[in-house]
C-alpha cells in the first residue's frame, strides 16, 4: 500500500501520524481496520452510516477478500425491531487516510435474502464505465446553527468578495485547513479529487469529483462527503448539505452538485443534431430529473443566484442561468465533449444523479436507432 507523495503535506497531526503509520508494504503483523460504510433509510435524503470491523488478512486485502457484514436495521430505518438483519454488501474499497492499517468499505444494503434493499439507489442504476461524470458538490460549513464565519445576530457583509476569496476577511482562520486537509486525505484515499474552491456565501465552499461510470463516480462522492464530514467532528463543525439553508428570502445562494457528463458518442461523434436530440430527451423528462436531483430544489432553483427556474428545460452556451450549460469548448469542437447540468442540488444523491441522465441519454440514443434503421 502505497500513499500518494501528496499525502506528506499533511499538516494535521491525527491524520500526519496515521499517514506515518502506514508503511510501504501492508503490514501482516497489524490487523486491518474496516470501516464498512452505507446509506440509511432516511427520506428524502438518505445519512451516511459507518462502523469498524477488524480483521486478519493474509496481505493486503482486496475488494472480494472483505466479508459480507450485518447490521441492526431497525436503528436505521431500514427495518423492523422484529426483523432487524439487513446485510453490507463491499462494492468498493479505499484505503483509509484517517487510521494506520485501516480501509474504507462502501457497501450496498441487502435484505436477508440477497436482494437489494428498497433504499440501495446504487443496486438499480445503470452504468457504463464510458459515462464520465464531474460533479461540483457545493457545502456550508457550520457551527453552532450557522454558517461559519457568520455573526451570532445578523449577516456578515454581502456577497461579493468571499467566491474564491483569500484572507481572514473572507474565509476566516480555520475554513482552509479544513479543505486543505480534506483534498489530502481524498487523494490518499485514491479518490478522484479534481480541485477546491471557496464559493459565493460565506462559509460556502465546493470540492469537484471525476469518475468514469455513474456507480464509480458516485461513490467516490459519498466517501469525500464521509471523510469531509469525519474530519470536521473536532472542530466542532458540521457540513450543512441543505441546497438553501439561509432561505429564499434572503440575497445568500444555495447550494448546488452541478453534474457535468459525456458519454462516447457526445465525446467521439457528437453533432449540433445528435445534441438536439439530446435536449429534446432532457426536455420530455425534466420532472423525471427533478425528481431525483435533491430534495427542496424549488427553494434554490428560482432563476435568481445562477439558476434556472425549476419548472422549465433551458440550455444555452456558457449560460449559467440555463438547465443545462453548454461549455464553449464543446460548440467549438462540432457540438463533441461534456455538458454541465445545473439542476443537481447539493442534497441530492449522486447515485441517482448520474443514473437518471444516463437513462435518458440511452432513451434518446435508442430512439435515434430505431430512426436510423426505419431510414435506411
Ligand atoms: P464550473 O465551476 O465552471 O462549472 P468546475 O471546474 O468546477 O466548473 O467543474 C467542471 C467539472 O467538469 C469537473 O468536475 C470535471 O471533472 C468535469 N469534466 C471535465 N471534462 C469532463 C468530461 N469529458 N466528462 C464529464 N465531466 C467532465
Ligand atoms: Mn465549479
Ligand atoms: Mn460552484
Ligand atoms: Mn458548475
Amino acid at each position: 500500500m502505497k500513499v500518494p507523495a501528496e499525502a506528506t503535506a499533511l499538516h494535521h497531526s491525527r491524520e500526519w501520524w496515521a499517514l506515518f503509520l502506514w508503511s510501504d508494504e501492508w503490514r501482516n503483523d497489524v490487523k486491518t481496520k474496516l470501516e464498512y460504510i452505507w446509506l440509511d433509510g432516511y427520506e428524502p435524503t438518505p445519512n451516511l452510516r459507518s462502523k469498524t470491523k477488524i480483521v486478519a488478512f493474509d496481505g493486503e486485502p482486496t475488494l472480494e477478500d472483505v466479508p459480507v457484514w450485518n447490521f441492526d436495521g431497525s436503528s436505521t430505518r431500514q427495518a423492523e425491531g422484529s426483523s432487524s438483519d439487513c446485510f453490507l454488501q463491499p462494492v468498493a474499497l479505499f484505503p483509509d487516510p484517517g487510521r494506520a492499517n485501516a480501509m474504507l468499505v462502501m457497501c450496498e444494503v441487502l435484505l436477508p435474502d440477497g436482494t437489494p434493499h428498497p433504499s440501495n439507489s446504487r443496486a438499480s442504476i445503470p452504468d457504463d464505465p464510458d459515462a464520465w461524470f464531474g460533479f461540483e458538490q457545493e457545502y456550508f460549513l457550520y457551527k453552532d446553527g450557522r454558517p461559519l464565519g457568520f455573526p451570532a445576530d445578523g449577516f456578515p457583509g454581502p456577497q461579493g468578495e468571499y467566491y474564491t476569496g483569500v484572507g481572514y476577511k473572507n474565509v476566516g482562520d480555520v475554513a482552509r485547513e479544513i479543505v486543505d486537509t480534506h483534498i489530502d486525505l481524498c487523494l490518499a484515499a485514491g479518490i478522484n479529487l479534481e480541485g477546491v474552491n471557496a464559493e459565493v456565501a460565506k462559509g460556502q465552499w465546493e470540492f469537484q469529483i471525476f469518475g468514469k461510470g455513474s456507480r464509480r463516480a458516485a461513490d467516490e462522492v459519498w466517501i469525500a462527503r464521509y471523510l469531509l464530514l469525519r474530519l470536521c467532528e473536532r472542530y466542532g463543525i458540521d457540513i450543512n448539505f441543505h441546497p438553501k439553508p439561509l432561505g429564499v428570502e434572503h440575497d445568500w445562494n444555495g447550494s448546488g452538485m452541478h453534474c457535468n457528463f459525456s458519454t462516447n458518442r457526445m465525446r467521439e461523434v457528437g453533432g449540433e443534431e445528435y445534441f438536439a436530440a439530446l435536449m429534446t430527451a432532457f426536455d420530455d423528462h425534466k420532472d423525471d430529473h427533478i425528481a431525483v436531483y435533491g430534495p427542496d430544489n424549488h427553494m434554490r432553483l428560482t432563476g435568481l443566484h445562477e439558476t434556472a427556474a425549476i419548472g422549465e428545460f433551458t440550455h444555452g452556451v456558457a449560460n449559467r442561468g440555463a438547465s443545462i450549460r453548454i461549455p464553449w469548448s464543446f460548440v467549438q469542437n462540432g457540438y463533441r465533449g461534456y455538458l454541465e447540468d445545473r439542476r443537481p442540488n447539493s442534497l441530492g444523491d449522486p447515485y441517482c444523479i448520474a443514473g437518471r441522465i444516463l437513462q435518458t441519454i440511452t432513451e434518446a440514443d435508442m430512439a435515434l436507432a430505431v430512426d436510423e434503421a426505419v431510414a435506411a
